[in-house]
């Protein structure tokens, strides 16, 4: 590891050339296509991907927008969530969801999340469910695993007659006895950042839903609100499209999503395996609900082992380091805390795990971690 290990290495990723001879160098040939048709925005490219898209997560529809934050937004929009609409969601993912919430003018209402997964605490979901009124839900399938209890929540919301939004950015490709993420809620909201599993050349995001009239909703709300061109029906639309290059290049990397996903897996399997160190916690689950987005341990010491594997070459990240509730924009009263997202945000630290790694590199982590 003579040049070190970033976090990630994203022109290795999107050379397809090393990942398959019979792919060539799709990824170059997809924006070649689009250079030469001469046509951008709302295409077939774009078409094409939404319809395979939509079939890979299993779900009738899929709505491609700019990025996941906005699927987020719309996502709250075409589910009802206006002023003063109140939207349960977690405190250590990111602020994603926050800012998508404020954007579409509701207000989050934070739950706490487990202390083993750090994922929303299914009990303390339903039980707030249950007790006040809600406009909405958005459940985050943290660090690429599916929210244990999916399934139950998906049917809790539905008793409750609350909208439920998962939040998937993380997650392409998670399955759970054979649904896959996006599959559970009302819409399930996708972001293609160039880091997450399946990333694009730029900004890119898309929503999938079963429900023909959200689809339809979601089409106008990601052109300013049209039900034709230039007459606007909806009201609070945007701009919001995935592009034609970006829908491209998804198409050409989509393909290879399952066996990244698979080589995800594989080496936090090798970490959490090989990594002894008491002061540790690790990931301990792996199965094909968690695509190992991020490979996450916790550690009361998390400056030292920073500071040790920065001093061995080995970056690392720290996701997230301040609950939505505590950044300076958004602060709200005391009221607002949760314990067990508030500590892990002070313990959470991010290792290296992408499929390119090789497996000299995810020894010589565990090797780091565990001469620490
Ligand atoms: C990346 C991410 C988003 C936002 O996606 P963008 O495309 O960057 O707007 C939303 N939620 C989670 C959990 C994410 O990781």
């Amino acid at each position: 590891m003579k040049e070190g290990l970033p976090m990630i290495r994203l022109d290795a990723i999107n050379d397809l050339r090393r990942h398959t001879a019979s792919q060539g160098d799709a990824v170059r040939a997809a924006v070649a296509r689009v250079v030469d048709s001469g046509w951008f925005i709302l295409g077939r490219e774009l078409q094409s991907f939404e319809a395979e898209f939509a079939a890979y997560c299993g779900s009738p529809h899929c709505i491609g927008v700019a990025n996941g934050t906005d699927a987020l937004e719309l996502a709250l929009r075409a589910c009802g969530v206006g002023p003063g609409g109140r939207v349960l969601t977690v405190a250590n993912a990111g602020a994603y969801s926050t800012t998508a919430i404020h954007a579409a003018g509701g207000e989050p209402v934070y739950v706490d999340v487990d202390d083993d997964t750090l994922l929303v605490d299914e009990a303390e979901l339903r039980r707030r469910l249950d007790g006040e009124p809600v406009a909405a839900l958005i459940v985050t399938h943290l660090y690429g695993r599916l929210v244990p209890g999916i399934d139950a929540i998906s049917r809790a919301a539905r008793r409750a007659r609350v909208p439920l939004i998962e939040d998937c950015a993380q997650a392409h490709g998670a399955r759970l006895g054979g649904r896959m993420a996006g599959s559970f809620g009302d819409v399930g909201c996708f972001s293609f950042y160039p880091t997450k599993n399946l990333g694009a050349l730029g900004d890119g995001g898309a929503l999938v839903t079963g429900s023909a009239e959200l689809g339809e909703q979601l089409r106008m709300l990601r052109q300013y609100g049209w039900a034709g061109k230039y007459r606007i029906e909806r009201a609070g639309g945007r701009n919001s499209r995935l592009d034609e290059m970006q829908a491209a290049v998804l198409r050409a990397k989509l393909p290879m999503l399952d066996g990244w996903n698979e080589r995800r897996r594989d080496i936090a399997r090798r970490f959490s395996g090989g990594i002894r160190q008491p002061k540790l916690r690790c990931p301990r689950h792996f199965g094909e609900d968690c695509v190992a987005h991020l490979y996450v341990v916790r550690t009361a010491e998390r400056r030292s082992l920073q500071a040790h594997l920065r001093a061995r070459g080995i970056a690392s990240d720290i996701h997230y380091p301040l609950p939505d509730y505590r950044q300076p924009a958004f602060a709200a009263g005391p009221g607002s805390v949760n314990p067990v997202a508030e500590r892990a945000c002070d313990e959470v630290l991010t290792l290296p795990c992408f499929p390119e790694m090789t497996d000299d590199e995810v020894a010589a982590v565990v090797d780091a971690v565990n001469a620490w």
